[in-house]
């Protein structure tokens, strides 16, 4: 059953383990210093170490299905303790939040999430996808785009529902802290960054370009 994640831990402890150790001693020893607060989907296809070739101790990770981070009002406790710990304890000066092409809670939102009313847990969790599914057939894209598009509504709800809690609230206020929206493009491996300046989402190679 989880023979093959016990060998592979093996081969972690071997391989990875053996080559950091210093490194992972010193995290040990010294506490984390992560750079970045990463929201990101459940989905187990979006890792954010992975995409981003980060280290331990690089990334604080909350990561939900469908990357939601509930408006204060009805606050997941899960999410907002991360926030509260990420940014007034850490420090982090970093805020991404993560969405991804495909990915099955905004899929269910699109497609009416009635019909996951015997989930309890899972339908309640997804109502809050709703509204950027909602928006995303508001702008009327071509029927291909509407996933993609909720995608990138949903991403930008949470950013917005970020604003709503008072750490990320201060931390903007005293330009200590910033808010980037992403979304990851699982077949061609590229991520998507949210540009305010053109106020789209665009290939993460072409970022700074639209800011002369
Ligand atoms: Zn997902």
């Amino acid at each position: 059953m989880t023979k093959h994640l016990l060998s592979g831990h093996a081969r972690f402890r071997a391989e990875y383990f053996s080559g950091e150790g210093d490194y992972l001693r010193s995290l040990a020893r010294d506490g984390q210093n992560p750079s970045t607060l990463f929201i990101g989907c459940a989905d187990s296809r979006v890792i954010p170490e992975l995409l981003t070739t980060s280290s331990p101790g690089e990334l604080f990770v909350v990561r939900n299905i469908a990357n939601v981070v509930p408006a204060l009002a009805d606050a997941d406790s899960s999410v907002g303790a991360a926030i509260d710990y990420a940014v007034e304890v850490l420090k982090v000066p970093h805020v991404i939040v993560c969405g991804h092409d495909g990915c099955g809670g905004v899929k269910a939102a699109l497609d009416g999430i009635n019909v996951l009313a015997h989930l309890t847990s899972l339908h309640e969790w997804l109502g809050a996808v709703v509204p950027a599914a909602t928006a995303a057939r508001a702008l009327e894209p071509p029927p291909a785009e509407l996933l993609k598009t909720a995608v990138e509504e949903n991403v930008l709800q949470s950013m917005s529902n970020l604003i709503t809690y008072p750490p990320i609230a201060r931390g903007l206020a005293a330009h200590t802290l910033s808010l980037h929206g992403w979304v990851y493009d699982l077949a061609h491996g590229e991520v998507r960054v949210y540009d305010v300046f053109s106020e789209e989402f665009i290939a993460a190679s072409r970022v700074g370009e639209t800011k002369t």
